[in-house]
């Protein structure tokens, strides 16, 4: 039986408006009883935001049904054995959440010098400032472990790109000579698990995006199975290009979503 791990912006809808097909595509899921995941790089939103959103834009959807970036850096620093913290975080409320309901301990911003953290934990953070900058790169020259829900550098926001969580984190491994630790897609870290997540073998999984970089890059990677779909950042104008510049070549390329429903039958 195959598996899928979908992608959101671009995939599923496009910022508030819905993609043609994808209700129905989810649909169809439903009806063959295909296991998936709403599998997402955006560390910003709760998985019941995320859900929610998906609702909004006329597809539905529970919050156990999706992996978040920063669920996955929860559960990657349990695995680490940095359980329990404390951490210090920059990130909006889905990453808060995720750490918080794992049971990690964070630290304030001005918490006293002498307070280390095990690690500083980093995503998408529409609040940061110098301040913030100062103590996560005291607590990561010290020896705290670095980790970054997602790499993405630029954000479509509103029809202009912006910052994104890696452009912050250029700034942390900057100053504190540290790369990070990328949880999200492409990264095996959050591939590996959503893969356990579905429980199914890679092989029968797929992986559908918009992105190549990310989504489908991810995929292949993990030993996946692969489609790209025309709806977002990838084209059909573009994506020939695309391909050839990211030397990632995804298994189907569709121009949406049934078309995909329609090749696996
Ligand atoms: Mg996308």
């Amino acid at each position: 039986m195959p598996g899928f791990l979908l992608d959101l912006d671009g995939t599923l809808y496009s910022g508030d408006r819905p993609i043609p097909y994808a209700a129905e595509f989810i649909q169809w899921l439903r009806d063959k009883q295909y296991p998936f995941l709403f599998l997402t790089n955006n560390s910003s939103r709760t998985p019941e935001q995320v859900a929610a959103h998906l609702v909004h834009t006329g597809i539905e959807a529970k919050a156990d049904e999706v992996l978040t970036s920063s669920q996955a850096a929860a559960l990657y620093m349990k695995d680490a054995g940095l359980a329990g913290g404390p951490v210090f975080c920059i990130g909006e409320t889905g990453l808060r959440q995720a750490l918080a309901e794992a049971g990690f301990e964070l630290l304030p911003e001005d918490a006293p010098a002498e307070q280390a953290a095990v690690a500083v934990v980093q995503g998408i953070d529409r609040s940061f400032t110098y301040s913030k900058l100062m103590s996560a790169v005291r607590h990561v020259r010290r020896g705290a472990t670095f980790v970054l829900t997602n790499p993405d550098h630029l954000l479509p926001w509103n029809g202009e790109l912006t910052p994104g969580a890696g452009s912050i984190a250029a700034s942390i491994e900057r100053s504190s000579e540290t790369a990070p630790v990328v949880i999200g897609k492409p990264s095996p870290i959050i591939m590996r698990f959503a893969i356990a997540k579905l429980g199914l073998a890679a092989s029968d999984i797929w992986a559908v995006g918009d992105n190549l970089n990310t989504d489908i890059r991810g995929g292949v990677d993990a030993g996946c199975r692969s489609a790209l779909v025309l709806t977002g950042l990838a084209d059909e104008s573009n994506y020939a290009e695309q391909i050839e510049r990211t030397g990632v070549q995804p298994e189907v390329v569709c121009k949406h979503l049934m078309e995909l429903a329609a090749h696996i039958g």
